[in-house]
């Protein structure tokens, strides 16, 4: 077989071995891809397709042809570095392929057989060199590793005793030179071509299988690794689909909520909401699917249909496209925490309204017909609406109590208490005990004249009651005498002013017979006197 039919056969198996590794690297399920092996393969294809091509004369054509076969040789020499674990510096590879060029450059200038021995002696380091990293590497003597590496040792050894014999004895050469060389070369060049070709096919394959068997290996122990966690966290863990349907739960959520694990897979996570919780559920699931996460405390149902207090925290988990994908969420229990919480707030309401209750009478105090005067006066200054005292007193209660005895006088006042809780509808409006036998309402938003009838309307069921009442000098029942004031929110006007309205009002109902009701609005002359009186 002639020179130029080995090249051409050559130039043929490269390219095609390198369309081969093309493919291989863009398929995603079996990457088997090493660096440099692809540029190898081209250039080595280019080389001996020029070398097809070039005329006997050594001219361009033939330094580039020698150009892409040395670069070919060290590109191959880096892809086994690679496969046997010694990666070459990117930097070295550079100078490597710099020096090549050069050294290809300089064969232009120098007489033939010493321009074909320099590039034999670079192109058996570039043979000797993978040689060199599979031996070392090879573990047994008989492994493809170590077929590999004496095929490019003996190569490498052809190309050096060549490069040697040019240099050594250069007449030799040139007598030897078109027939045993240049035969010989390209013949062993060929034989490792078909041999090494294989071989590193091979490799390539059993370093992928080995880097998936790793990555398999450290993705179980990272798996086992995830179990322990989970499977001893204090914590119940949750993990959803992006359809909210559970599709993880660990041993502790599923003891908590009194189901097994098996139970809970699959259940969409509202089933555990109660109706209660509805909202929160919703809340919630919005801010996940915007990519949001989030701690928050909420109840879930138990098998036994109890509720469970829990903090939740949440994290969305999202697709490499930032789409929701389904979430992850730590749930503490809190059930304890929450039931003294909730007695704690209970018991605190029961204490501020004993402390805002009158004993005797069950409706509101002292303290707080304060709070609320206070408060809704101050109210009226951005409303710029009115608000209505009523203050009543019950006539000859004395004697009541004198004749009756502190008994019938405590049942008296619990009677007429009960008649101002009935009295007075609104939410707003409050009822309360002002002191002894004097009652007070705090009619927010309301004018002097609705106040009057509401005071009329107390009257007459205080009459309505009949309580007998022999010593009263005003009727044979028990009857009361009523102050109704009216104001509007003035800097000027104080919380004792109102009162003092109602009760100078009160006393002038007194004087004017009992059991009648006097009533006023704080005009401006009175806000004037008072502003003069300050
Ligand atoms: P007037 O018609 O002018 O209001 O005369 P009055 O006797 O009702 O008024 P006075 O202030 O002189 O008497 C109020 C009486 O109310 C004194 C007290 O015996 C009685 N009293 C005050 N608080 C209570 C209470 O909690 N229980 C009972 N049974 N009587 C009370
Ligand atoms: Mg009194
Ligand atoms: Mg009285």
């Amino acid at each position: 077989m002639d020179l130029r039919t080995v090249m051409l056969m050559m130039a043929t198996g490269s390219f095609l071995y390198a369309v081969l590794l093309v493919i291989f690297n863009y398929n995603k399920d079996n990457q088997q891809k090493v660096p440099y092996w692809t540029a190898a393969k081209f250039l080595q294809g280019a080389g001996s397709l020029m070398l097809y091509y070039r005329t006997s004369a050594y001219d361009g054509l033939t330094v580039l042809a020698n150009a892409a076969l040395l670069l070919g040789c060290a590109y191959e020499a880096w892809a086994v570095g690679v496969l046997t674990g010694k990666p070459v510096k990117r930097r070295l590879h550079i100078l490597a392929s710099i020096g090549i060029l050069i050294i290809c450059l300089i064969t232009m200038f120098i007489a033939r057989p010493y321009r074909s021995g320099l590039v034999f002696l670079v192109q058996s380091f570039f043979y000797l060199l993978p040689g060199l990293f599979l031996f070392q590497n090879s573990i047994t003597k008989l492994s493809l590793q170590s077929l590999l590496a004496v095929c490019y040792s003996i190569t490498g050894s052809v190309f050096l005793a060549s490069g040697i014999l040019c240099f050594g004895f250069p007449g030799l050469a040139l007598s030897l030179g078109g027939d045993v060389i240049f035969s010989l070369i390209p013949g062993i060049s060929f034989c490792v071509f078909m041999v090494s070709g294989f071989i590193l096919l091979m490799l390539a394959k059993e370093r992928s299988d080995r880097q998936v068997a790793e990555i398999q290996k450290s993705l179980e122990k990272s798996e086992i690794r995830f179990q322990q966690i989970v499977e001893t966290a204090i914590e119940g863990i949750l993990i959803f689909d992006e359809n909210y349907r559970i599709t993880f739960a660990n041993e502790k959520m599923a003891s908590i909520l009194g189901y097994t694990v098996e139970e809970m897979i699959g259940e969409p996570y509202i089933s555990f909401f109660p109706e209660s919780q509805l909202d929160i559920y919703r809340q919630q699931e919005s801010l996940r699917k915007k990519g949001q996460d989030s701690v928050y405390e909420c109840c879930l149902r138990r098998k036994d249909g109890r509720i469970n207090w829990f903090l939740v925290s949440a994290t969305a988990i999202l697709d490499e496209d930032g789409q929701f994908n389904g979430s992850f969420a730590m749930l503490t229990d809190i059930n304890d925490r929450k039931e003294m919480e909730l007695l704690l707030a209970e018991s605190n309401r029961r204490l501020t309204e004993l402390s805002n209750t009158d004993s005797l009478t069950g409706i509101a105090n002292r303290r707080c017909f304060d709070a609320v005067l206070e408060r809704e006066y101050f109210r009226l200054r951005r409303t710029n609406s009115k608000l209505s005292v009523i203050l009543l007193d019950i006539d000859n209660f004395k004697e009541y109590n004198d004749y009756y005895g502190h008994v019938m006088g405590d049942e008296c006042l619990q009677q007429i208490g009960r008649v101002l809780a009935g009295s007075v509808n609104r939410s707003v409006d409050l009822a309360a005990r002002y002191g002894g036998e004097e009652f007070a309402c705090i009619l927010p938003d309301t004018d002097l004249y609705p106040a009057v009838k509401i005071a009329e309307r107390i009257q007459q069921r205080i009459q309505a009651l009949k309580i007998e009442h022999k010593k009263s000098i005003v009727s044979k029942y028990v009857t009361a005498s009523f102050g109704v004031a009216t104001v509007q929110f003035s800097p000027e006007v104080s919380l004792a002013d109102i009162i003092a309205m109602a009760d100078k009002l009160l006393y002038s109902a007194k004087v004017s017979g009992k059991n009648t009701i006097k009533y006023a609005e704080m005009g401006r002359h009175e806000q004037a006197r008072l502003q003069e009186n300050a």
